[in-house]
């Protein structure tokens, strides 16, 4: 595990009114009636598609009961796989794009010719009430994220090589081969990005990445799960 030597949490003023909700709440102890109440942090997760994510994200879960995950709306196809709801908020270009208007995410990105959108008002009910959030998000929504909330934690999830997410995106026969060439040049970017994180874990090993991204998660939450 890596960890930024420079990661600072401070908060600092931005401009966007839908940002400024996440950012009062990241990182604050609140007095109220005399007893100190601890606010939730935002744990950004990036990775390239085939990292293992989705498996360290579930894992993550379980372990640290106060951490809830973003549910993402999404304009992509729905997989074979999945679940509308369970997986992501699937809805068309058009309510997305109202969606947009009423400026009701936190931040969003187009990744792979979609678009995908962190609802602002769970992320918000979530850290008013202690519990931390975690954003499975791209690197676009990660800078997005962290120039809003300073005190956001960003961990980028590398896989062991190129090679071997190219096996995993092969193996998950959820792609054609257009997507997986696609998938693995944005991969390519992605990567370089990662210097931009807070910590960087490499799933070489799926229960040592899951321990130390427990670890990440109790430290910067002074707790334990
Ligand atoms: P996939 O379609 O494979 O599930 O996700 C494609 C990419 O979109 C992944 O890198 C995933 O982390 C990212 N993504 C999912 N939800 C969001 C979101 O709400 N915002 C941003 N910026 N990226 C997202």
């Amino acid at each position: 595990m890596w960890r930024r030597p420079s990661c600072k949490n401070f908060l600092s003023p931005v401009s966007q009114p839908a940002l400024v909700v996440a950012q009062a709440y990241v990182n604050y102890d609140l007095f109220r009636q005399g007893e100190v109440v601890k606010k939730g942090k935002i744990f950004v997760i990036s990775a390239a598609s085939g990292s293992g994510k989705t498996t360290l994200v579930r894992g993550l879960l379980k372990e640290c009961k106060n951490l809830v995950v973003s549910k993402s709306y999404t304009t992509r196809a729905l997989r074979a796989n999945e679940k509308n709801r369970r997986d992501y908020i699937f809805v068309s270009g058009k309510v997305f794009a109202a969606a947009r208007k009423k400026k009701a995410f936190l931040e969003w990105a187009k990744v792979f010719g979609n678009y995908y959108g962190t609802p602002a008002d769970f992320v918000e009910k979530k850290l008013k009430i202690g519990k931390s959030v975690v954003l499975v998000i791209d690197v676009q929504g990660a800078a997005k994220v962290k120039k809003a909330a300073p005190g956001a934690v960003l961990i980028f999830i590398m896989p062991p090589s190129l090679r071997e997410l190219e096996n995993r995106l092969r193996k998950r026969k959820s792609d054609r081969s257009a997507q997986i060439k696609l998938r693995l040049k944005t991969a390519r970017a992605e990567i370089a990005q990662a210097k931009r994180y807070d910590y960087i874990v490499i799933n070489d090993n799926l229960s040592r990445a899951q321990r130390q991204l427990k670890e990440i998660v109790d430290s910067e939450c002074g707790t334990e799960g």
